[in-house]
């Protein structure tokens, strides 16, 4: 009987995996039209100096506003998107409105305002391919311009990149571009990225900055890498950060910028810019905490 009803689990639960990959398969199939159709947006994420309050950055984060699944976040659709190798396509899009947005951008907050963007791995790699080399021309462009620029990639995707588009890379930084080394931590976290690669920013992950404030050993662990980032002429910026005693604690240890829910979520770019007339972080909720 136990078996019986044990069968009829398994089938029932193929029947559902088979469901969600022709689910999963339709949705990597309207991408394309998902971008010509103008469903694609950005969010941005304010990321503050820990020691003002004043909002100097903001992460460009992307989103899907799709006719019948509603506001979809990057976690459901950018693993698929790489298996399809449509995250170029992304990432292209990312990069084009991130430009037309900077013009604002600047504007509302100051020419040194920065935005940083993310960048799957394949986007880097490819080195034959027209697109990717389109993609390079335009960042460059886009710094020539004056704008600040800084290009997210996490530890996981320097594992896969090739030794042409880790030259790739260097090529970008030395046009002006700046690099961030995201989600710090969490990975495999090799001290030898240090060593092969130059960043201008270390993104310390989110689990380590929800470990605070364990003074003893997350503690111990974030002060490290502050001073390792100091030797090495690099800037760390806190991730996730959620809490006033989490801030407090990254105060302390000499952490000079960072982002959480504790100051804002992603946003608009209008909310983003509405807040910018407000003075330093009042607008994101951060002066009533400094
Ligand atoms: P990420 O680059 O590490 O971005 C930070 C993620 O943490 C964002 O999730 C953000 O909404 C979330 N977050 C920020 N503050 C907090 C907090 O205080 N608590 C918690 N729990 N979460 C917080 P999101 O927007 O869902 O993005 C997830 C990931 O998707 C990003 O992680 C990034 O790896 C990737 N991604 C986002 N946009 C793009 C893009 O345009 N291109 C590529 N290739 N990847 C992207
Ligand atoms: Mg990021
Ligand atoms: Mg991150
Ligand atoms: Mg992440």
């Amino acid at each position: 009987q136990a078996k019986a009803r044990g069968g009829a689990q398994i089938v029932a639960f193929s029947a559902d995996i088979g469901r969600r990959e022709r689910e999963r398969g339709a949705l990597i199939a309207e991408i394309p039209a998902g971008i010509e159709r103008g469903e694609f947006r950005l969010h941005y994420q304010p990321i503050l100096d820990l020691a003002s309050g004043a909002v100097v950055k903001a992460e460009a984060l992307v989103r899907w506003q799709h006719p019948r699944h509603g506001l979809i976040l990057p976690g459901q659709f950018l693993p698929v998107a790489e298996q399809a190798m449509m995250v170029e396509r992304i990432d292209d899009w990312v990069l084009s409105q991130v430009s037309r947005d900077l013009a604002q951008l600047r504007a509302g907050f100051g020419a040194g305002f920065a935005v940083s963007l993310n960048v799957s791995p394949l986007r880097l790699l490819a080195p034959e391919s027209a697109a990717r080399a389109a993609w390079c021309a335009q960042l460059v462009d886009c710094v020539a311009a004056g704008n600040e620029l800084v290009l997210e990639i996490t530890e996981s995707a320097l594992l896969s990149i090739d030794e042409a588009a880790a030259e790739c890379l260097k090529a970008l930084r030395a046009a002006g571009l700046r690099l961030a080394l995201d989600d710090f931590g969490a990975g495999y976290s090799s001290l030898i990225y240090f060593l092969r690669h130059e960043f201008d920013y270390i993104k310390i992950d989110r689990a380590l900055t929800a470990a605070l404030p364990d003074p003893a050993r997350a503690g111990a662990i974030i002060e490290a890498l502050v001073g390792l980032t100091e030797r090495l002429g690099c800037q760390v910026i806190a991730e996730g950060i959620e809490t006033p005693a989490q801030l407090a604690a990254l105060r302390a240890m000499g952490c000079g910028l960072g982002q959480g829910f504790y100051f804002a979520r992603p946003m608009s770019l209008e909310a983003l810019l509405a807040s910018a007339g407000e003075g330093a972080g009042a607008g994101v909720g951060v002066k009533a905490s400094l």
